[in-house]
């Protein structure tokens, strides 16, 4: 379809490719773009950029963050021996927001899941196990209650329990197939206080 110029055709297939957002969004967004001032949209795509170049991997819990270990693993204060397993970034983002959880996180960017074919080795499982070398006395599995996440979290506890780590689900206050980040920090809460032994 050539009712656009090429320049916005590209732009729409792009921000279309995007998660969430379906073809009607991308040219919505495409147009409102077109029409931003020139110095916002530099300062949106100079973001972008900045962020993919800045962005990394924190050496020890691998959330995304700016500087080479994130600092709640800097954080001298924290229980460095009791580790949440959480999906995501964000969902490690909505237990921050609470304000009351004291270990440190591993984020495994993703879950077990056959019919998207994505293995155990696809997700940083690896690297949690070699942080389980080190003082550890409770992993509290925080995956989401989808059937991606119960899938992981069962083969996590499988996989760490014969190490005689203590090894916790959080409590399933949390809506089936809900994500962590659409929970407010009550029930995030409630959730981690009545977490169950595996
Ligand atoms: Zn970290």
């Amino acid at each position: 379809m050539d009712l656009y110029s090429g320049y916005i055709n590209k732009l729409i297939e792009e921000l279309a490719a995007l998660p969430g957002i379906g073809n009607k969004s991308a040219q919505r967004l495409a147009f409102h773009l077109i029409n931003m001032p020139k110095d916002k949209v530099t300062r949106l795509a100079e973001a972008i950029v900045d962020a993919k170049e800045n962005v990394r991997y924190c050496r020890e819990c691998y959330t995304l963050t700016d500087r080479e270990i994130c600092p709640v693993c800097a954080n001298k204060n924290r229980n460095h021996k009791m580790i949440m397993v959480v999906e995501n970034t964000r969902d490690l983002a909505a237990y921050e927001k609470t304000g009351r959880y004291e270990g440190v996180y591993h984020v495994l960017h993703g879950a077990i899941s056959p019919m998207l074919g994505i293995g155990p080795g696809d997700i940083r499982l690896k690297e949690l196990i070699e942080r389980l070398q080190g003082e550890v006395e409770e992993v509290i599995i925080a995956t989401n209650s989808s059937l991606e996440g119960e899938t992981t979290a069962m083969y996590i506890s499988k996989m760490i329990k014969p190490a005689g780590i203590k090894v916790t689900r959080i409590a399933s206050g949390v809506p089936v197939g809900g994500d962590l980040e659409y929970i407010d920090e009550v029930t995030l809460l409630r959730a981690l206080e009545g977490r169950v032994e595996m």
